[in-house]
């Protein structure tokens, strides 16, 4: 089965092709580390995650690097109000997204660089865009990428290269510069810098912001790789700037797919930290929803449409979820002797909806659909009678295969006070064969023991049974 995206490149649905065939190489912007993320950024993050893992569904090796912005403008201003110095500042914000990242199920990348790791790196890219001619450093001691010398500069915003900045906050220390355009690859160190600043060519100081996804992206993924992500806003003038940066280095088409996911909105205004209007996710932990819960609520619309967070939603998550959970119950409960036949269908079916939707520009809804209705055929047949232990085993199974995608379900985890104990399944097996020798006397007794240890057994015709607590 083919996989297409909408490449913001082509604005196209292109088929998706590696670079190396079976291997994808995933550059995604990561947090910049100067205060908890929200969930309008792990919505970002959770899309990211659903990409990769339906990238892995169909078999691809996935090497996934995400940056950890723990030097620009804002980490520095901060952490100097906090009186802190700037790695230990960041620390702490590293650490809680990790965590955070554990508690949404999003897969870890393969390779977290931090850009303070990789200054050499971002200035070996500024020294050569100064020798091609690309940079060059203004009056004000900071270097600039002209945009007016990279011919293709606007390609993924598709903006007229003229008037490309319209609407975009100039800082007041960037006057110096040629072109209102052209944006910072090194800023010269300032008093509001304190003690954070690192030799280069040029003076004391730090990279831009931009430099550091192109250094830490072509470092480890090479100087073409296959996927680059991103939240919307992140495509300009973020992205084009990584382009203009990188291709003018190599001289080489850079990324071949751009995937942009839309925001996370409240009250139809944007989720964002300068609007105040965010949750972080340890909000909700503390409100007493689940990481689970949280991530189904992210993933539950195709990345490319607004999502607007609502506590229904949260809600409406945890019923779906509790009803997933008692589904997986009753299959594990259902033990009679049968071939699976019954369930075979639906299950394939099922399969089928659930890859072709992922396979259409990560289709999440027909894909949950396919879930939904996947649990309720085989409800039916359950309540009817006719699904067998083999049958309930290839849907347990089936789900399984399905989290490696949705990362929600407890397909398997039985909490302690639901388990039944093993010697009560083994004397509902023995019950079980004593009614199939039509043994009334034993299946009675052995009835009766299985209530004494609190259980009682539900019969369906077919000779299917279940366990329940009294
Ligand atoms: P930042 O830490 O601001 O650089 O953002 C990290 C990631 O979160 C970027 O990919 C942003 O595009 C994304 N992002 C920020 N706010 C939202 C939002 N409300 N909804 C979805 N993605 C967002
Ligand atoms: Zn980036």
């Amino acid at each position: 089965m083919e996989l297409k995206f909408y490449n913001t490149l082509s604005r196209n649905l292109d088929t998706f092709q590696a670079l190396t065939p079976g291997c994808v190489r995933m550059y995604t912007c990561g947090p910049t580390v100067y205060n908890f993320a929200h969930i309008g950024n792990f919505r970002a993050y959770t899309f990211e995650d659903i990409l990769r893992r339906t990238l892995e569904y169909f078999g691809y090796t996935v090497t996934q690097v995400m940056n950890l912005t723990d030097v620009d403008d804002k980490t520095i201003r901060d952490s100097r109000a906090a009186k802190l110095p700037l790695q230990v500042f960041t620390r702490k914000y590293k650490d809680a997204f990790f965590d955070d990242i554990k508690t949404l199920n999003i897969e870890s990348a393969e390779v977290y660089p931090a850009a303070t790791d990789h200054i050499q790196e971002m200035i070996a890219l500024i020294e050569t865009l100064m020798e091609k001619g690309f940079a060059y450093k203004a009056s004000d001691g900071c270097v600039y990428f002209s945009i007016a010398k990279f011919e293709k500069y606007g390609q993924l915003a598709r903006i007229d290269r003229d008037n490309q900045r319209d609407g975009v906050r100039i800082s007041n220390d960037e006057y110096a510069k040629d072109a209102v355009g052209d944006f910072a690859l090194w800023k010269a160190w300032d008093e509001v810098d304190g003690d954070v600043a690192w030799d280069s060519p040029w003076g004391k100081g730090h990279p831009g912001w931009h430099i550091e996804c192109s250094a830490m992206s072509m470092k480890y993924l090479g100087d073409s790789f296959d996927i680059h992500t991103g939240g919307v806003d992140n495509m300009f003038p973020h992205h084009e700037d990584e382009i203009a940066q990188s291709e003018a280095v190599t001289g080489k088409k850079w990324v071949n797919y751009w995937l942009h996911c839309e925001h996370l909105m409240v009250d139809n205004t944007k989720m964002s930290k300068s609007l105040g209007n965010f949750f972080t996710l340890r909000d909700l932990l503390d409100k007493g929803w689940t990481g689970r819960e949280i991530r189904w609520v992210l993933i539950g619309a195709h990345y490319r449409k607004k999502l607007n967070f609502t506590f229904d939603a949260l809600k409406l998550a945890r019923e779906t979820l509790n009803k997933f959970d008692e589904f997986f119950k009753r299959m594990r409960s259902i033990k009679n002797e049968g071939n699976g036949h019954s369930a075979a269908e639906a299950v394939r079916d099922a399969k089928l909806a659930f890859a072709s939707a992922l396979a259409d520009d990560l289709n999440i809804s027909p894909a949950l659909a396919a879930l939904f209705d996947l649990m309720r055929k085989i409800n039916r047949l359950a309540d009817d009678g006719q699904l067998d232990a083999t049958g309930a085993e290839a849907v347990l199974v089936t789900f399984r295969d399905f989290d490696r995608v949705i990362g929600c379900f407890d397909v398997d985890s039985v909490k302690e006070d639901d388990a039944v104990p093993a010697e009560v399944t083994a004397l509902a097996e023995a019950r079980a064969a004593a009614r199939k020798e039509k043994n009334w006397a034993e299946s009675d007794r052995l009835r009766d023991e299985i209530a004494k240890l609190g259980y009682t057994i539900k019969d369906a015709p077919g000779n299917v049974w279940q366990i329940q607590k009294i």
